[in-house]
């Protein structure tokens, strides 16, 4: 071997490259893992490696041969192929200078040593790795575990939101007192005795934490604050001193300045708005609340109704559900109304003092399944009926007193326009009588019921309405003209529509119904 061949040289090359940058050998983990028993190792393994490579050879050879005798000359030229690839490859190596033995170790050395850079570098990372966190085998595998956990959820519920799906999490209160150890929110049918009992307080004192006083509605889904001790919350007022606080809730003063969460120090004044509780402090509750709630075991029984909440201000309470029924009251924003019953999209509701009402539900902040858990109702007054005008037109003579051309009564309304102007039925009702009337000329009667008819006089022709048909407000009943019946004491100076209202027979201001 005269001359290196030329991936020797580079080798070389590398090699004193490395050396003379000053690494250290150490850090080489090809060195480092060479050791005796290492070498012996793979001398085994070339063994084993040449073994099975003559063995397979021969085995294949004898295929060929079976295979050649089966079936003739044909399927030679695979084997003859296959026997030139190698004999090429020997051929090159020959060029090349190395002996085929050589060659052959080299080439299971470098798998060899690829194989233990491998396995060297794959533990030093683990371990690594198990320095960083103490139990590496036991954490990766249970995050794992855990996202698998958190996809199943997602895919069970996966009609349900993020946020649904997720468990509450009930955020502390970050304006509440220290006084204040815990917030409850109402379920509905919760008592307030029920709540104290869980919270190992008194009904006093989580009447006076959460002016109950003021609330007239004790509504699911309000929050409560849990005082840490039995007592009553004071807010100071201007004038009040520790001893008058005291005296006023029954302590002596040092029970308000001890208990730590007041943050009171003796001697110096105290901050009027500030609030402060007083530990076993009592307050009679307000005479009001008593007699509504029926006395303390009827407030200890106050139980929790499903309410809504006003959302805005001056929400319009109603006679009915709809908008065509009358207001009976504006409501405040943030006030609590008990749920009585729905229909359709508005909810029945009564204010905790008695008051009820309708109101639509998308106003009191309910959700879609809270709305459908009130029970529906059919009980509501009819919509209140809808007048209209019975014909465009100017008003040229108003119910009442008249003095031209002569002083008579007028018992109707003139309204004015040009002939064949239409005429409509005011209200909803029944033709009862249509024609030639007395008085009127051509006319129209309606009977609204509720004892109220209509009179529509002065038609230009015969009306196209029968008696007997239901008519609804702003139907087509005839056309305006000037006919009129001097025998029956009528009379038209022009083209107008008379139109009379009468209440049990009696003539009414007709403007007392027209909008
Ligand atoms: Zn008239």
């Amino acid at each position: 071997m005269a001359q290196p061949t030329r991936a020797v040289r580079a080798r070389r090359a590398r090699t004193r490259r490395s050396s003379a940058s000053g690494r250290n050998p150490d850090q080489l983990p090809a060195r480092h893992v060479f050791t005796q028993t290492e070498r012996v190792w793979n001398t085994w393994i070339v063994a084993c490696v040449s073994a099975l490579w003559r063995r397979t050879h021969t085995v294949s050879q004898a295929v060929r041969s079976a295979r050649a005798a089966l079936h003739g000359s044909d399927n030679i030229a695979a084997p003859h192929s296959r026997i030139s690839w190698q004999s090429n490859w020997r051929f090159l190596l020959r060029r090349s200078g190395i002996p085929l033995r050589l060659a052959a170790h080299l080439v299971t050395l470098s798998i060899v040593f690829l194989v233990i850079i491998s396995s060297v570098f794959g533990s030093f990372s683990s371990d690594t790795a198990g320095a960083a966190s103490p139990v590496p085998a036991i954490t990766a595998p249970a995050t794992v575990a855990d996202v698998q956990i958190q996809r199943s959820i997602g895919s069970m519920q996966s009609g349900m939101s993020e946020s649904e799906a997720l468990p509450q999490i009930r955020t502390p209160d970050l304006v509440l007192a220290p006084a204040f150890v815990e917030t409850h929110v109402v379920a509905e049918g919760e008592t307030l005795g029920q709540i104290a009992a869980q919270y190992h307080t008194s009904v006093a004192a989580l009447f006076w934490s959460n002016d109950i006083a003021s609330e007239s509605v004790f509504a699911a889904g309000q929050e409560l604050r849990i005082p840490r001790l039995a007592g009553v919350p004071h807010v100071i007022a201007e004038g009040e001193t520790l001893d008058s606080i005291a005296a006023q809730f029954g302590v002596r003063p040092q029970a308000i300045t001890l208990f730590k969460s007041n943050n009171l120090q003796s001697g110096e004044p105290l901050l009027v708005g500030g609030e402060i509780f007083i530990p076993n402090g009592s307050a009679p509750y307000p005479a009001d609340i008593l007699t509504r709630l029926g006395g303390e075991a009827g407030i200890a029984s106050l139980r929790a109704v499903a309410a809504g909440t006003v959302q805005e201000a001056e929400t319009n309470l109603r006679v009915g559900p709809g908008r065509a029924y009358a207001k009976i009251g504006t409501l405040d924003a943030g006030k609590r109304l008990k749920l009585l019953a729905r229909h359709e999209q508005w909810v029945k509701v009564e204010d905790g003092i008695g008051q009820t009402g309708w109101v639509r539900a998308d106003l009191l902040g309910l959700s879609a399944n809270a709305i459908a858990a009130v029970p529906e109702t059919n009980d509501f007054p009819a919509l209140p009926p809808v007048w209209v005008w019975p014909a465009h037109g100017s008003v040229t003579s108003q119910f009442g007193w008249r003095s031209a051309p002569f002083r008579s009564f007028h018992d109707g309304l003139d309204i004015a326009n040009a002939a064949w102007t239409k005429i409509y039925a005011a209200r909803r009702g029944e033709v009862y009588e249509s024609g030639w009337c007395s008085g009127f000329g051509y006319c129209v009667k309606i009977d609204h019921g509720d004892g109220i008819t209509t009179i529509y006089g002065h038609m230009i022709k015969k009306p196209p309405v029968k008696v007997g048909t239901m008519v609804e407000a702003g139907d087509l009943i005839g056309y305006m003209g000037s006919t009129y019946d001097r025998s029956g004491g009528g009379y038209s100076t022009g083209v107008h529509l008379h139109f009379t209202v009468k209440i049990n027979g009696k003539a009414v201001n007709p403007m007392k119904f027209l909008p």
